[in-house]
C-alpha cells in the first residue's frame, strides 16, 4: 500500500503557484453539485460578476475557461486568428515568445516586435510596425511578463490598436488581482488571466473576456475554429444565461474556489490590495539590493508581484535556492531560457504578498550569505526593509 500523502509546508514565493487561503482550501472541499443544478449555475453567474469587477470590464462574456492561464492564452488566439491574419506580437520574454507560437500555429502571421528581456516593449515600437505592414488582425502584448518582471504599460497599446482597427489581445495572467488591470478602459478585447498567481487559488481555470469587437469577429470567421473545447462561440452557450447548454463538464471544485478567491479580492478591496503588492515589493527589493541584487528591468517598470533580479556573482543559484528550500521550505524561481542561472525571479502574489514573508526571505538569505560567504554586513537587507515599512523610500 502506497502512504499517504502529507505535502510539507512550503512558502510559495516563486513565479506562481502562490499560497491559497484557507477558505479557498475549504471551498474546494464541499460536496459537488451537478455542473447544471440551478444553485450551480448561480455559483457561475456569481463568478461571472466578480471577475467583470476584477478586470473592470462591463463585457458581457466574462467566464472563467477550464484550463490553467495558457488555456486561455490559446483561446484568445485560436479564436480570434484564422489563417494568413497578421498579428503585432510583443517579444520580450517567455510569454511573448509564446503568443506567436500559437499566432503561426493557427496560420496566422506573427510581426515580432522585439524588446531585450527585461525592458518594456516601447509603443512606439508598436506603432512603427502597424505603421509598415499593412491590415493587422491584432495586437498581442504581455502585461506582466513573468519570465523577467518587466510591466507593460497597456493603455498607449490600446489607443494604436484603435487607430489602426487592430483588437488588442493581454495576457494578464500574473498582473489580474495584484496590480491595476483596466480592460474596458484600455480597450482590450480580449484578455485572460489564471487563478494560481495573484487571485490565490489552485491552477486549473483561466478567467477570461471578450469585448463586443472580439465576439463580432469570431462571429464573422470565415472558417471554423481549429479548436473544439475552447471555441468560444460553443462555450458561451453554456455560460450564457439564456442557453446554459452542456459543452464540457465544468471544473465544479475549482470553480467553487475560485468564487472564495474572488470573494477575498472584494473583502480587501482592489485599491488596497494592489496597494499592498507595491509595498511589499518595494520592501523585498530595498532588502535584495542592500545584498548585491539587481533587478533587470529599469525603475517605474517593475511588476509589483514579481521580481526579477540579477545574482551577485558570487551566488552559487542552485546550490542556494536548494537550501532556501530544504532549511526554511521557501520556493523561490530561478530564471528562464537565455536568464537560467542568471536571475531568481520572487514572487509575491495574492496571498504570498505579505510583510512577513518579505522579512523570512530577507532573514534566510542574510542566514545563507553569512553561510556562503557573500553577506559581510549582517542586517543590511532587513534593515532596508524595515525602513521601506516604516515609510522610508522605496524603489
Ligand atoms: C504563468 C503564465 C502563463 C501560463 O499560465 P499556466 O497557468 O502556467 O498555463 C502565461 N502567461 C504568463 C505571463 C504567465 O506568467
Amino acid at each position: 500500500m502506497m502512504q499517504d500523502f502529507l505535502p510539507p509546508r512550503r512558502l510559495l514565493l516563486g513565479p506562481g503557484p502562490s499560497l491559497v487561503h484557507s477558505r479557498v482550501l475549504h471551498a474546494m472541499a464541499t460536496p459537488l453539485l451537478g455542473h447544471l443544478d440551478p444553485v450551480f449555475l448561480g455559483v457561475m453567474n456569481d463568478i461571472q460578476t466578480l471577475l467583470r469587477r476584477t478586470f473592470a470590464t462591463a463585457n458581457r462574456f466574462t467566464i472563467a475557461i477550464s484550463g490553467t492561464g495558457s488555456a486561455g492564452m490559446e483561446a484568445a488566439v485560436v479564436n480570434l486568428v484564422e489563417p494568413g491574419d497578421a498579428v503585432v506580437v510583443g517579444i520580450n520574454g517567455v510569454f511573448g515568445t509564446r503568443l506567436a507560437t500559437l499566432v503561426e500555429r493557427c496560420g496566422g502571421k506573427a510581426i515580432r516586435v522585439e524588446a531585450p528581456w527585461g525592458r518594456i516593449i516601447e509603443p512606439e515600437a508598436i506603432a512603427s510596425a502597424l505603421q509598415r505592414s499593412g491590415p493587422v488582425k491584432a495586437v498581442a502584448v504581455v502585461h506582466a511578463e513573468t519570465s523577467t518582471g518587466a510591466w507593460q504599460p497597456i493603455e498607449p497599446v490600446g489607443r494604436l490598436c484603435r487607430d489602426y482597427n487592430a483588437l488588442l489581445i493581454v495576457d494578464t495572467v500574473t498582473s489580474l488581482g495584484g496590480a491595476p488591470v483596466e480592460v474596458d478602459r484600455w480597450g482590450i478585447d480580449a484578455c485572460y488571466s489564471a487563478t494560481q498567481k495573484c487571485l490565490s487559488c489552485p491552477p486549473g481555470l483561466a478567467p477570461f473576456t471578450l469585448s463586443d469587437r472580439a465576439l463580432a469577429a469570431i462571429k464573422n470567421r470565415r472558417t471554423a475554429c481549429q479548436s473544439w473545447y475552447l471555441d468560444m462561440a460553443l462555450v458561451a452557450n453554456y455560460w450564457a444565461e439564456q442557453t446554459r447548454a452542456y459543452h464540457h463538464t465544468a471544473p465544479i471544485s475549482m470553480l467553487y474556489a475560485l468564487r472564495e478567491g474572488l470573494r477575498l479580492v472584494e473583502e480587501e478591496g482592489l485599491a488596497a490590495r494592489y496597494a499592498r503588492h507595491r509595498l511589499n515589493s518595494d520592501a523585498l527589493i530595498a532588502g535584495l539590493m542592500a545584498l548585491g541584487f539587481d533587478p533587470l528591468p529599469l525603475p517605474g517598470q517593475r511588476l509589483p508581484m514579481l521580481s526579477c533580479v540579477s545574482l551577485p556573482p558570487s551566488i552559487d543559484d542552485a546550490a542556494v535556492r536548494a537550501r532556501l528550500l530544504e532549511t526554511y521550505g521557501i520556493e523561490i524561481g530561478g530564471g528562464l531560457g537565455p536568464l537560467k542561472g542568471k536571475v531568481w525571479r520572487i514572487g509575491l502574489m495574492g496571498e504570498s504578498s505579505t510583510e512577513a514573508n518579505v522579512l523570512t526571505l530577507l532573514n534566510a538569505l542574510e542566514e545563507l550569505g553569512i553561510r556562503y560567504g557573500w553577506v559581510s554586513a549582517p542586517g543590511v537587507a532587513l534593515q532596508a526593509a524595515a525602513r521601506v515599512y516604516s515609510g522610508g523610500t522605496g524603489s
